[in-house]
């Protein structure tokens, strides 16, 4: 199983980090060993001094796909869940002046929060781009986003990334994260919302 992340999906949050809108899909990827253990809280690492989380509409891939079309996409997928990327900006900062891969910022144990259920897309109105998500920290609302606003469809993320990497069953798409990332000190509780609904609580060490 693997974990796909797409960078700068929407244009909100690439102007905050001060980045260009992408001309194609940036994704890049998260090992099974970043998945932080359902109902754990996330220790920030000791080796970052800024530490973001990201709230992400997650998808699920029910089937395998190759060079599978954007038009043929949505066969791949019935439930959307919800996910934090977490991310070590300092460490990431360093490393894209650097020309260097993100992994270390990226990929690191407990980086991928997901919520405690899947959602049949059905059930959330069947329209994969109008799903609203958010993100509270200690009962304050700081990140909100509606899938419409993505760079790129869900459909044609799943397309392009077909294109270099076939898609397996159980694989998960995390389809980038809207304005409003922000750094997370021990002590912090995080909740995050799909469609109105809590999908996860987070202390965080
Ligand atoms: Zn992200």
């Amino acid at each position: 199983m693997k974990i796909v992340c797409i960078g700068r999906n929407y244009a909100d949050h690439a102007a905050e980090l001060g980045n260009s809108v992408p001309s194609e899909p940036l994704f890049f990827f998260k090992p099974e060993s970043a998945i932080l253990h359902k109902d754990h809280p996330f220790a920030i690492p000791e080796w970052t001094e800024d530490c973001h989380f990201e709230i992400e509409l997650v998808v699920r891939m029910d089937r395998a796909a190759k060079w599978i079309d954007e038009a043929h996409a949505a066969r791949c997928y019935t439930q959307v869940g919800l996910g934090i990327d977490f991310t070590a900006r300092d460490i990431q900062k360093e490393l894209k002046a650097a020309g260097k891969p993100w992994e270390k910022a990226k990929a690191f144990d407990g980086s991928a929060v997901l919520s405690r259920e899947w959602l049949p897309l059905e059930g959330l109105g069947g329209d994969i781009q109008n799903i609203r998500f958010s993100l509270e920290r200690n009962g304050e609302l700081v990140q909100q986003g509606h899938t419409a606003d993505m760079l790129f469809s869900v459909d044609a993320l799943i397309a392009h990334v077909s294109k270099y990497s076939t898609w397996k069953t159980g694989d998960l798409l995390f389809t980038g994260t809207p304005a409003g990332v922000g750094r997370v000190q021990p002590g912090d509780r995080l909740e995050g919302f799909l469609g109105g609904r809590s999908m996860f609580k987070l202390d965080v060490l």
